[in-house]
């Protein structure tokens, strides 16, 4: 889960970027930074799932990922969010 305070930070990250985001499908401007962090299982079992920040188009619903450590978030270890 992001707090508020990230999902700003997130909102900011995308804004300071060369292009305001822009959905591929339907191409509105207009997108929500998901609460829910996405944590896709990798195939070791000692390595830890690979986080993706969710950013969806509120127009058409496709959901963008991002890597929340290119962003600059700290999120914790997702075995404490269950
Ligand atoms: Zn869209």
């Amino acid at each position: 889960m992001l707090t508020p305070e990230q999902q700003q930070a997130v909102a900011q990250h995308l804004n300071t970027r060369a292009q305001q985001p822009t959905c591929p499908v339907c191409g509105t401007t207009s997108m929500r930074v998901q609460r829910d962090v996405l944590a896709l299982p990798t195939a070791g079992a000692d390595t830890s799932d690979i986080r993706r920040v969710i950013i969806t188009c509120t127009y058409c619903g496709h959901d963008m990922h991002f890597d929340p450590d290119v962003m600059g978030l700290s999120l914790p270890p997702s075995t404490s969010e269950a």
